[in-house]
């Protein structure tokens, strides 16, 4: 094996460039495509070489729970798109945000997040945490003042999603960091909703990122993964042994389906970006439709700061029917091409109800608190011709 001529510095090429090349290794053969290696373990040529190799003197792979050649090339891929010093892969986006938010904690911690959470992500923060004895705060992410008042002495992270899960409002997360880091917190930033391609955290102050590589990193449905991305210090203190030794590790073969979406990443996010934002303008002037939020567009709430620290809108829209769940399920019923799904960032066109299925844990004040009405549809914009999807949905609407 041998690292390709591919770039090594990090900014010397652009992220399509890295996302094709980053982090090849090469076999003894030559192979075009990235080589897979679904072992689980690493032989030796000697018993003083696995000696050396266990005391970290000698850099080849011990056992695919600590690393492998596969996962290697993703990871290294990743950190060189999003601009990292270190990354470490996970089998599942929730393996991800577990180990970024549980690794460094112990009892008599606090952590603050922002209420509009991913349902596990809440779970986590919410129920899991204060099980362990630690602590946390959910505040309405829109409001600084919030994230500064609900610091304590003993606050070690702050934790957030932008754009949110379902109702795609964005936070400020230069101005959040800057709280956490006055406050010696670290800011981690669940990227999954803006992709690494629109936007980059790390830049913008954020300690650490975490992502469902589920959605669009592998974007064709086939399976799950997470990665976290942050300093070499954070990992070499706080994931490094922790992972080793709970095994949250992605697979090999995972890993290789994720290379292979990693090369079309842009392409396939541009393109239902700018389907998304097409598709927004069009049911915008719907007259069955109460609310429609898409952060490319100048009615956003937050548009000013999608301006700001994003590098266009979103492969989602969200929208409100008329008419509530009835609306909404007749809407959802109807649609031949999109299909009904919690899942999103597919090339497939992928519609949620959030109320009944991924918020469908909370409460009706706690959704109505973060703006999940009984009408609320989420779409994400596949890869089908926007046309389609336009004629498709607007059909659908007239079922409303
Ligand atoms: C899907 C998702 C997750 C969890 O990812 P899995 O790969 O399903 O475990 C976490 N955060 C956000 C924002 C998500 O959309």
């Amino acid at each position: 094996m041998s690292q390709s001529t591919a770039p090594a510095a990090k900014t010397r090429y652009r992220p399509e460039t890295r996302l094709v090349h980053a982090g090849t290794l090469r076999s003894e053969f030559g192979e075009t495509s990235e080589g897979l290696f679904l072992t689980q373990g690493y032989v030796y040529d000697s018993a003083e070489q696995c000696e050396a190799r266990f005391k970290g003197e000698d850099p080849g792979y011990i056992y695919s729970r600590y690393s492998n050649p596969t996962i290697a090339m993703f990871e290294r891929r990743m950190i060189e798109l999003e601009g990292a010093e270190a990354g470490r892969s996970t089998a599942t986006g929730m393996a991800a945000v577990t180990t970024a938010v549980l690794a460094p904690l112990k009892a008599g911690d606090h952590v603050v997040a922002s209420k509009a959470l991913f349902g596990s992500c809440r779970y986590v923060v919410e129920d899991l945490l204060p099980r362990y004895g630690i602590a946390s705060t959910l505040v309405d992410g829109l409001d600084l003042d919030q994230w500064k008042r609900a610091v304590r002495p003993n606050t070690r992270s702050f934790f957030l999603e932008s754009p949110t899960n379902p109702t795609l409002d964005v936070l400020d997360i230069s101005a959040i960091a800057e709280i956490a880091h006055a406050a010696g917190a670290r800011l981690i930033v669940d990227n999954v909703f803006a992709t690494p391609i629109w936007q980059s955290p790390l830049a913008l102050g954020a300690d650490v990122v975490v992502y469902s590589a589920t959605k669009h990193i592998d974007g064709q449905g086939r399976c799950l993964g997470g990665m976290i991305l942050s300093s070499e210090a954070f990992i070499a203190e706080h994931l490094h042994n922790f992972m080793r030794q709970t095994g949250p590790s992605l697979s090999p073969f995972n890993a290789w389906v994720l290379l292979k979406g990693l090369e079309t990443l842009a392409v396939r996010v541009r393109a239902q970006t700018e389907s998304a934002g097409k598709i927004a303008d069009v049911l915008a002037n719907h007259p069955n439709i109460s609310r429609l939020i898409y952060p490319g567009r100048a009615d956003h709430p937050q548009a000013a700061l999608v301006k700001k620290q994003m590098r266009a809108g979103s492969t989602l829209v969200g929208f409100e029917v008329k008419g509530g769940k009835p609306a909404a399920f007749r809407v959802l019923n109807a649609l031949k091409i999109a299909r009904i799904s919690n899942n999103l960032g597919d090339a497939k066109s992928l519609v949620t109800h959030p109320a009944t299925t991924t918020h469908q844990r909370l409460s009706i004040e706690a959704r109505a608190e973060l703006g999940i009405s009984e009408g609320f549809i989420r779409f994400s914009t596949g890869l089908e011709h926007p046309d389609d999807l336009i004629e498709d949905l607007t059909a659908a609407l007239e079922k409303a």
